[in-house]
């Protein structure tokens, strides 16, 4: 609500002494731009039960609560996620504390016995105004956010028929369907079909992308052996592996094969992006390994590649939306940076991780960790 309209605003002071909360309490009764209705909370708890009820307008946190402090509420009510001002107060002036409560975001700072009830009533206005400009701003960027990926979403419906047209008739024509054709033409043809099959896999990405961000993808899990699993994906992948003189191997644990419940068809797209990556980011000839590793609660499969590894310093973008980053094989390679950020979602739907190492002397790790207690048949739904 716009504060400017505001004729009564709920506040609730956390604060463990008594006379302080009369005095604030007394304070806010005499404000005469807005009727305040004040509530107390006198324990670090009941301040948290508080706050989780959602109930005000704006807070006042005293720094000392007991054994804990109003920086631990900062804490708590992550900026992120707080949708209403937190001021800090402390009994006495301390720049440090000061500092301290700016970095966890609070809306203001005041120094008890150093305000009156007009200094406190302007101090929560301009706060509950700030916040609610900070507010509309991340609203309006959350509704273009949402424009640009319907955007997507509706190009990429738009540009895969006609590509897929393309791709079929191209294809029709390189087999002869349409008569021979002269060699020099069907390299140029050949040379169209492989750009035409980038620009397919650049708009499955974009659609993959764009249908989980709109939080529509729906995933259902059900029971599948993991070999089996790595299996079909080794199949699927094995052309291109041989057109790079590559060699995979896998390795079981104690030779059992664990099966858990997850979405298969999402999970074999996931191994598939990352068998690829361990293929394309590794010279011709390099080998590649998958390990199974089966825990009581998780099973973990490894992909180790002995290619070009990834630098320390791109390491925190390396699962973030278009990230590619420089390596002596980058630009022989395509690739759209958004394969990863795809996986792990996915992962994280299951309740999973994905895990980076480096491997040694060269190459990277990646392992794709699936918690055993998914049930059956359930239904898997964002929940960011
Ligand atoms: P891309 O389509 O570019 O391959 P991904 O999201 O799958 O996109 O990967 C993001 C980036 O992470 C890649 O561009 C590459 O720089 C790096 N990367 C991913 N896997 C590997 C790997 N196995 N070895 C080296 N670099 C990798």
């Amino acid at each position: 609500m716009d504060p400017r309209n505001l004729r009564k605003v709920r506040i609730l002071v956390i604060d463990d002494d008594e006379d302080d909360w009369l005095i604030i309490k007394s304070y806010c009764s005499k404000i005469k731009d807005f009727t305040c209705h004040v509530e107390w909370a006198s324990t670090y708890e009941q301040g948290i039960e508080k706050i989780n009820e959602n109930a005000h307008d704006a807070y006042l946190i005293d720094y000392r609560l007991g054994s804990k402090t109003g920086m631990e509420i900062l804490e708590y009510a992550h900026p992120e996620r707080r949708r209403q001002p937190f001021i800090l107060m402390t009994g006495v002036l301390d720049s440090e504390l000061e500092w301290r409560s700016l970095r966890l975001a609070a809306a203001d700072y005041l120094v008890k016995g150093s305000f009156d009830e007009i200094a406190l009533a302007r101090t929560i206005s301009y706060a509950m105004q700030r916040k609610f400009i900070e507010q509309q701003r991340i609203d309006q960027l959350l509704e273009l956010n949402h424009a640009k990926d319907e955007f997507i979403s509706i190009a990429s419906h738009q540009l895969r028929t006609p590509a897929t047209g393309v791709k079929q008739y191209l294809g029709m024509v390189v087999d002869g369907f349409a008569g021979e054709v002269p060699e020099q033409q069907l390299t140029m043809l050949k040379q169209a079909y492989r750009s035409n099959e980038r620009q397919l896999r650049i708009i499955s990405d974009l659609l993959k992308v764009a249908q989980v961000d709109s939080g529509k993808l729906k995933l259902h899990t059900q029971p599948a052996q993991i070999n089996e699993l790595i299996d079909e994906v080794i199949d699927e992948q094995r052309s291109t592996l041989q057109s790079r003189s590559q060699s995979i191997t896998v390795a079981y644990p104690n030779k059992t094969f664990p099966t858990a419940n997850f979405d298969t068809h999402a999970i074999r797209m996931v191994l598939e992006n990352i068998v690829n990556n361990a293929s394309k980011y590794s010279h011709e000839g390099e080998s590649i390994s998958v390990e199974v590793t089966d825990d009581k609660d998780a099973v973990a499969i490894s992909v180790i590649d002995q290619g070009v590894g990834i630098d320390e310093h791109d390491l925190p973008r390396l699962f973030e939306k278009f990230s590619r980053f420089n390596n002596p094989l980058s630009t022989k390679v395509g690739g759209t940076g958004l394969g990863l950020y795809w996986a792990k979602r996915i992962v994280d739907m299951h309740g999973g991780r994905i895990d980076y190492q480096p491997n040694t002397p060269n190459g990277s790790i990646f392992s794709v960790v699936l918690p055993k207690s998914l049930p059956q048949n359930s239904e898997l739904i964002h929940t960011s």
